[in-house]
């Protein structure tokens, strides 16, 4: 079923009966030619470009639970490419040009909006440091504009810019970044995936994998043996605890990071904005809700709920730059599993066992990631060569000393 104006309009007369599912309930076949597992926004483009991009055939997704219930469905949906380093920003880059055709591609409404985000500057040396960010954006074929402060007030009338305790001197906006509605993603790929013959199967979660003399021949899973030629591993949070099970230990470590949304308001705030003098980050959704988030939690977990200290050093960075935040009730908040790796840049790779791939540590970018992720994964399946914007994110770089760290935190997952 493609979907159109004139199909809406046909339904919206005819009491919605003529919608059919948007991808079949697939049951498990005894072997494929690779197999996907996690059915987040990542397992899913990458199911979807290898059988579009790569036309490859005989993909299985598997997941555990049900598509979009991940990291997919809890992120505050932002997007943008506003890297420095070179390992980072010409793949951010490739992904927000993949962002820009999406819809149009998956036949899909996924309500991309590239309504800008907007960093806010609060000292001097902030400002050289962004300076320097947004040339390197430039240079990679990206946009970015320093803003004034009178600028940044014209925008954004409700942003506290003298009488602050960090005051705003500034913003490096990046006007293509914006949000994309979170979970219409994943079902947006699950659907042109299906379409293309990927086999969708949800609750079959992994439970081990089948390593003969070296090589990876197939997954144990909640429905049973599963034989693969290529099994690609894509489970976010989960990442060290499924990999573990191939006696793997990685550069990897999972904490919670929280979700939050307002009642809904008027519209406050065109674009997405970011504090500098804190970590807060805010958009406001189509529906009229603020949608907000900030630090992860701080310590490992696998909870996918968080904890109130982080509730309140949110909510102070709000306050710092948005004082009307706390005339605002909120209405709901999350958490999610954020697999943090020790450089806080992700790896796609090979690992040592043959036929075994791995896709993880996307820390807090791998929603704007997403398909960018699945391309340059589906690239490394198919061809087993490194798509050209990824060839940074390999295991060894942790050997090698060969970090991108674009924060320069050193190894500390949590400081990313
Ligand atoms: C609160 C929050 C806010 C965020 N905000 C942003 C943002 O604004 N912008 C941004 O770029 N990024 C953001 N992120 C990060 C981003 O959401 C993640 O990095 C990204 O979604 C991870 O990739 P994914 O979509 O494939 O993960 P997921 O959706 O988590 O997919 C992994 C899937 O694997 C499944 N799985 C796990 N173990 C198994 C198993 N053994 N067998 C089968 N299946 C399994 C899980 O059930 C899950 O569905 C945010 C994350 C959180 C939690």
């Amino acid at each position: 079923m493609n979907y159109s104006g004139f199909k809406v309009i046909k339904e919206a007369l005819t009491g919605h009966r003529g919608w059919g599912p948007a991808w079949r309930d697939a049951a498990p076949q005894a072997e494929y030619d690779y197999v996907i597992i996690g059915g987040g926004g990542h397992g899913l483009a990458t199911a979807y470009y290898l059988a579009r991009e790569f036309r490859q055939s005989r993909i299985a997704v598997l997941e555990k639970g049900w598509i979009g219930g991940g990291n997919v469905g809890r992120n505050t949906t932002i997007i943008r490419s506003n890297y420095l380093l070179d390992g980072n920003e010409p793949f951010y880059e490739f992904s927000l040009k993949l962002w820009e055709g999406l819809e149009q591609e998956l036949n899909y409404n996924a309500m991309v909006s590239q309504r800008g985000i907007l960093n806010l500057i609060h000292s001097d040396a902030q400002r050289d440091a962004f300076i320097r960010r947004g040339n390197a954006m430039i240079l990679n074929g990206a946009d970015a504009e320093l803003l004034s402060t009178t600028q940044i007030r014209d925008r954004y009338p409700f942003l506290n810019v003298n009488n602050a305790r960090f005051p705003i001197k500034g913003g490096l906006a990046q006007h293509r970044g914006g949000t994309v509605r979170h979970d219409a993603v994943a079902w947006g790929y699950a659907r042109a995936a299906d379409q293309r013959g990927v086999d969708i199967i949800q609750n079959c979660e992994v439970t081990g994998f089948r390593i003969e003399n070296g090589t990876c021949t197939g997954v144990e899973t909640a429905r049973g043996f599963i034989g693969a030629k290529k099994v690609a591993a894509c489970v976010a949070g989960s990442s060290s605890r499924l990999m573990h099970k191939a006696g793997m230990r990685l550069p990897i470590e999972s904490h919670v990071l929280q979700a939050f949304v307002s009642e809904g308001l008027k519209p406050v705030l065109p674009g997405v904005i970011t504090f500098g003098a804190g970590h807060f980050y805010c958009s406001q959704s189509d529906k009229g809700g603020l949608v907000f988030g900030g630090d992860i939690d701080g310590y490992n977990s696998y909870a996918q709920r968080g904890n109130l200290p982080v509730v309140e050093d949110v909510c102070e960075g709000g306050m710092a730059i948005f004082p009307m935040l706390g005339r605002a009730r909120l209405l709901r908040s999350w958490g999610g599993i954020m697999d943090m790796s020790m450089d806080g840049s992700p790896i796609i790779d090979r690992t040592h066992i043959d036929g075994l791939y791995f896709n993880g540590g996307w820390c807090y970018g791998g929603f704007k990631a997403t398909p960018a992720s699945g391309f340059a994964y589906a690239h490394l399946l198919a061809t087993d060569t490194p798509h050209e914007t990824a060839t940074a994110y390999r295991f060894d770089r942790f050997e090698r000393g060969r970090m991108i760290d674009e924060k320069g935190m050193g190894n500390q997952p949590n400081l990313h």
